[in-house]
């Protein structure tokens, strides 16, 4: 699907949504950077399956929340594919709370990984793909960006603050073909969800007219299109993938 000679960096890939999406675009052609925060083993993992598929890959540790981390990871990537076409923001944390008992640390990290760590790479990417005149940037938000959530202040407003990003890079770098967009997933299952405890997750199950929770590659086949030539056209967008939790 993707044309020859794409590369990619996938950040937070070593699980979850991320590893899905990270083992999509190898799927679909795409050489791909592995980006992971502490669990290496994880990380090595996914970048195996990458190279059963005939596509390089490259395992990278950086904070997204530190810029100098995230320009020397850029910098890796340029030198071992040798182009840096697509840009996947989904490393992602969560430190739930009531407004009242969210501590500094928890509302400052949260807004660190998800909203400045996708800034970053974004910033560190964009001379690349400004030269190439050609680049995807992906941002994965959450539907609670969108309609807030008892407990997730922190998280939703940072998963806010991504979609006026996306729209403000689509809108700067669409001149030179970069297309910016975002997805909000809905309840998909991985280590983030699981902790819920079970009478929430019965409950979220009952809202969503699809009736059960999202799967990782569902998201990931979304990120596909959205990096392909396809969807050249697209940017600026915010596409939700909640099986119409938020309809
Ligand atoms: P997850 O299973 O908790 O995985 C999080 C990933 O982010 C891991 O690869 C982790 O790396 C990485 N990470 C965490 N902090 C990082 C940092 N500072 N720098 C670089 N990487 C970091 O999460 P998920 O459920 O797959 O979620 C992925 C994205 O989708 C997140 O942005 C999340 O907000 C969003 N999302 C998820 C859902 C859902 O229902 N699951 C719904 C809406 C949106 P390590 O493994 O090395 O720790």
């Amino acid at each position: 699907m993707l044309a020859g000679g794409r590369a990619a960096i996938v950040t937070g890939a070593s699980r979850g949504i991320g590893r899905s999406i990270a083992l999509a675009l190898a799927e679909a052609g795409a050489d791909v950077l592995v980006n992971f925060a502490g669990r290496e083993e994880a990380a090595e993992a996914v970048a195996a399956s990458i190279r059963e598929m005939g596509r390089k890959a490259l395992v990278y540790q950086a904070d997204v929340a530190d810029f100098g981390q995230v320009a020397e990871m850029v910098k890796a990537a340029q030198s071992e594919f040798g182009r840096v076409d697509i840009l996947v923001n989904n490393a992602g944390v969560t430190r739930d709370n009531l407004i009242p008992r969210i501590k500094d640390e928890d509302w400052d990290s949260v807004l660190a990984v998800n909203l400045k760590g996708a800034f970053n790479c974004i910033k560190a990417v964009t001379r690349p793909m400004l030269k190439a005149k050609w680049g995807r940037i992906i941002n994965i938000t959450s539907v609670v960006g969108l309609t807030g959530n008892a407990g997730q202040a922190n998280y939703a407003a940072s998963k806010a603050g991504l979609i006026g990003l996306t729209k403000s890079a689509a809108r700067e770098l669409g001149s030179r073909s970069i297309t910016v967009n975002a997805v909000a997933p809905g309840f998909i299952v991985t280590e983030m969800t699981d902790t819920l405890p079970e009478d929430v997750k019965v409950k979220m199950k009952s809202e969503i007219p699809l009736g059960r929770f999202g799967l990782a590659d569902e998201v990931a086949s979304l990120v596909v299109f959205l990096a392909s030539d396809q969807a050249a056209y697209l940017t600026g967008q915010v596409i939700m993938v909640d099986g119409g939790m938020a309809i």
